[in-house]
């Protein structure tokens, strides 16, 4: 990966948690680092294959001026997402914002807060069995695509199966999702909950109960797990109603703990003696 270096660009704003920074406004240094492949622009000597650093300069001092924050943190993260979104050559950037005149009773130098954030890749598996289960997925997968921190959303055909343990409950119908994200893996989490809560709530009132399953499969090649997330799921690679739709999107993702690609994993499964086969 390339890099452009933006450094102590000068810009004016109302920030801070302080009355007197909300009306009269102070200056702020932002420094950024842009990570982006530019080997095209090299090749060619065009502008078009790499980032315009006018631009984004510009788009940094506009920020700055017409939003209000009360954390510099705050801003930090505002300005690395504004700029994934509106430079899509851009795959990770790292923001720093300098206060040189922050209000404090002792000297220093500066006060400054550093934010990365970078496109993530990640897969969402999918399932359904009460009420119009297809509609229900499509309109979670287009809740997912309408938020502006996803992008590359896709939705994979939808199959019909069968229950896989509990089997006293209708088929279900499963699909996988796959997206570039700006997310991390908890505020995806969190975002994806809010779906489940929104169409169960929104459901029960005009239609009856409705469900709707959203599991974070893989994100990146992360290894993560604590008591709010395990990542790789870890039910993924017993569940064929989970790999064959994966294999829809990319038979060649590669599990990151068992080091296999997903289409492997998966005839591994259709062929081990402890298989409970859902899917047609
Ligand atoms: P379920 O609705 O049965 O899929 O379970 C949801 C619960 O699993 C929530 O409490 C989550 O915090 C937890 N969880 C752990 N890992 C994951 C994951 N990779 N994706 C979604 N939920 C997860």
């Amino acid at each position: 990966m390339n890099e452009i270096l933006i450094k102590d660009l000068e810009c004016f704003g109302y920030h801070g948690v302080l009355e007197e920074e909300k009306r009269l406004g102070q200056k702020f240094i932002v420094s950024v680092s842009l990570k982006l492949d530019f080997i095209k622009a090299i090749e060619h000597d065009l502008c078009q294959d790499t980032v315009d650093y006018g631009a984004v300069s510009q788009c940094i001092v506009d920020e700055v001026a017409n939003t209000n924050f009360n954390l510099i943190e705050s801003l930090a993260d505002h300005l690395a997402k504004e700029i994934l979104i509106r430079f899509a050559l851009v795959e990770h950037v790292t923001v720093e914002i300098k206060k040189p005149w922050a209000p404090l009773k002792v000297h220093l130098d500066t006060v400054s807060v550093r934010v990365e954030r970078g496109w993530h890749s990640s897969y969402i598996g999918v399932g359904s069995n009460m009420g119009d289960s297809k509609s229900i997925i499509e309109d979670a997968f287009q809740r997912i695509t309408s938020l502006a921190y996803n992008k590359d959303v896709l939705l994979t055909n939808l199959i019909t199966t069968k229950p896989y343990g509990y089997k006293e409950q209708n088929d279900f119908v499963n699909g996988a999702i796959s997206l570039k994200t700006l997310l991390y893996p908890k505020e995806l989490l969190h975002f994806l909950q809010a779906i489940e809560l929104d169409l169960k709530r929104r459901r029960e009132i005009h239609w009856g109960p409705r469900t709707i399953d959203l599991d974070i499969l893989l994100y990146d090649n992360i290894v993560l797990q604590d008591e709010e997330l395990i990542i790789p799921h870890p039910e993924m690679c017993k569940r064929d109603f989970v790999l064959k739709p994966l294999c829809e999107l990319n038979p060649n993702i590669v599990h990151p703990l068992y080091h296999k690609r997903v289409c492997d994993l998966y005839q591994e499964l259709q062929t081990s003696n402890t298989y409970e086969k859902t899917v047609e």
